[in-house]
């Protein structure tokens, strides 16, 4: 068979990748994020502010209950990353563009005055099986219970050409008979709670479950309403936490990469 392949449509194809350059990231453990991007807080003492702060102002404010003060901490799993505190109080609070804020125990998303350490997931937290299985190669099923599509967009997004997170043998897969695993996000509605189950009793054992985002971990702004059930939670050990409204391709790729021990 006879290419009919012309030098000049050769050399436009150069040229068009020319002028695209690097689409995909060398290095999604240390790229920096550009522009607006609101990850790991910090809050200062309030001993070494030097101006007094209205606490109770400062929790207030919180659409979410995330602040709690005497001492000041912040919860990333309640979180929404609206920047009301930080706005209001410049020189107690200030959000970082630090990606790795994910946890595999609930209690380490909070964030106490004067913790200035980056976020880490020890060898020990994590299940065995995990890492002797899942290291290489992880197969995850997506469940968007009554979620609001923005996380589950920029958990799309993790696999584009940029992020590319099946160079590590991360993929989201169609049917939950073919994964390792579960990522629930949204709030989880009564609507969705049987589905819920359903899919994860679907999964073959051994099998992990990431929440994904802040309306999974604690339901964000939807805490208290009657329209969820939440009771999948209490029947089940969740392996990773990973914050964020929604959550960002870097923090869901590291957080992933850590829970199963890739470099
Ligand atoms: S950024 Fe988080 S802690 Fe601060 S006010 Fe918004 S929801 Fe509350």
């Amino acid at each position: 068979m006879k290419l009919n392949i012309s030098a000049a449509s050769v050399f436009s194809d150069l040229r068009i990748l020319y002028h695209q350059g690097k689409q995909y990231i060398p290095d999604v453990t240390t790229v920096e994020v550009p522009g607006i991007f609101r990850g790991r807080p910090v809050i200062s003492k309030l001993d070494t502010i030097g101006e007094p702060i209205d606490l109770r102002t400062l929790e207030e404010i919180c659409p979410t209950g995330a602040i709690k003060s005497n001492p000041v901490r912040i919860d990333l799993g309640r979180c929404v990353f609206c920047g009301e505190c930080q706005h209001k109080f410049p020189s107690l609070i200030n959000f970082t563009k630090d990606y790795k804020i994910s946890a595999v125990r609930r209690d380490d998303l909070v964030i106490g005055e004067g913790q200035h350490q980056p976020m880490v997931i020890k060898p020990e937290q994590v299940r065995k099986e995990i890492r002797k299985i899942f290291k290489r190669s992880l197969k995850l099923r997506q469940v968007s219970a009554g979620g609001d599509n923005s996380t589950e967009w920029e958990l799309n997004a993790s696999g584009n050409v940029n992020f590319d997170i099946g160079r590590f043998g991360i993929d989201f897969v169609a049917s939950p008979r073919h994964a390792n695993g579960i990522v629930i996000t949204g709030p989880i509605t009564k609507n969705m709670a049987e589905p819920l189950q359903i899919c994860y009793d679907a999964v073959p054992h051994p099998k992990i479950i990431i929440l994904a985002g802040t309306d999974a971990i604690s339901a964000g702004i939807h805490q208290g309403s009657d329209a969820l059930d939440r009771s999948f939670l209490d029947n089940h050990t969740v392996d990773l936490y990973i914050p964020g409204n929604p959550v960002h391709p870097l923090a869901f790729i590291n957080g992933v990469l850590k829970l199963i021990g890739r470099k």
